[in-house]
């Protein structure tokens, strides 16, 4: 308890953890990992690092989501590295199809020319539909509030000793990220006029205090492409469940840009983020060190670094290189970097 009250109290905007916490969980919180049978040694790496690093310590339960059932030799190997309990959801159909009002001729067209990434997969585009739209409205997730979602082959570089969901809580943080990032704008031509479209219909969702001078250097007449990179992400589920959300995701959906264009879950989470939550309730972790191919976040601050037995090199550290966006993130909310950032700008 006494590691759950210190991990509680504002520590300006990073949180320095240094003791074990007991199980106290108080909050409804789960991982959750959307994947395919065929990413079982990876996935089963990535568990034991964050069983390793943070879970071991706290004990949160976990959720595994497929489009297709899981095998048996997948659920065991899962079973056999975690340390809480584990479920394992089948996707519906309706959560991981063309809804009705798409043209799929006019989405196979664009499929066979679209060029940049993905841009040839019928999949990745249900999948980003699918981390937009439905994750947080599968059944296994109706019990949890906050959730933490994991990928195959990323991985913890440094210990999380404080509870993070407690944190998230107490603070009333809506949403974290550790890597944010620019977007290829060829995958998502039209969202930001889409996005305009929605905000002039539903000026009510807009939050007061929002963050759009971080995703628009123009005061929102065009975006940025700044974006959470949302591999990695730490958030409250009652924030997509609400009203201006639920509503933003329709309106896109009925748009048609996950098929017609190739839009991710990363800006649209993040646009969401940015223009219908107060800013505070905004975070990012620089005390959590991330991987996931090719970007790390590794907490240049020295005594984080060490105090946490990070296994990464500051030097490589994304945050403060061009082409992330966590340096804009820094100036929008006007908090002092870390010792050596501007290594990075050259
Ligand atoms: P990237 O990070 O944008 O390169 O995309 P990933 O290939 O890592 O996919 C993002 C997430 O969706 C990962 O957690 C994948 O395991 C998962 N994923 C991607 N495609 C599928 C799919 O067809 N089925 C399932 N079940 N999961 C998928
Ligand atoms: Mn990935």
């Amino acid at each position: 308890a006494k590691a759950l009250l210190e991990a509680s109290q504002p520590h300006e905007d990073v949180v320095d953890g240094d003791e074990d916490s007991t199980e106290n969980a108080t909050v409804k919180a789960v991982f959750v990992s959307l994947v395919r049978n065929e990413d079982l040694v990876e996935i089963v790496e990535t568990v034991r690092n964050l069983e390793d690093r943070f879970n071991g310590k706290f004990h949160y339960p976990y959720v595994f989501l497929n489009n297709e059932p899981f095998s048996d030799i997948f659920k065991t190997a899962i079973e056999n590295v975690v340390s809480s309990d584990v479920q394992f959801g089948l996707i519906p159909k309706e959560h991981w199809s063309f809804p009705e009002w798409i043209d799929e001729d006019k989405a196979a067209e664009v499929r066979a020319t679209a060029d940049y990434i993905y841009g040839d997969s019928e999949s990745y585009r249900h999948m980003c539909r699918f981390e937009s739209g439905f994750f947080w409205r599968h059944e296994l997730m109706e019990e949890y509030e906050y959730y933490w979602r994991v990928e195959p082959s990323t991985k913890l570089h440094c210990d999380v000793n404080y509870d993070v969901f407690q944190w998230m809580k107490d603070n009333n943080k809506s949403y974290g990220f550790t890597v944010s990032i620019r977007e290829f704008e060829s995958t998502i031509k039209t969202l930001w006029k889409t996005t305009i479209e929605f905000t002039e219909k539903y000026p009510q969702f807009v939050a007061e205090d929002n963050m759009m001078d971080y995703i628009s250097n123009d005061h929102g007449k065009t975006y940025n492409l700044c974006h959470f990179w949302s591999n990695f992400e730490v958030a409250s589920l009652d924030f997509w469940r609400s009203e201006a959300y639920r509503k933003y995701f329709d309106y896109l959906d009925r748009a048609g840009g996950f098929f017609y264009e190739r839009w991710g879950d990363a800006p649209v989470h993040s646009i969401a983020a940015a223009l219908f939550l107060p800013s505070d309730q905004v975070h990012y972790f620089p005390e959590i060190g991330y991987f996931h191919n090719p970007y790390h976040n590794c907490p240049l601050d020295q005594h984080l670094w060490q105090e946490n037995k990070c296994s990464c090199e500051p030097a490589h550290d994304f945050s403060f290189q061009g082409y992330s966006c966590t340096n804009e993130y820094y100036d929008f909310k006007k908090i002092p970097k870390p010792e050596g950032w501007k290594k990075f700008r050259s």
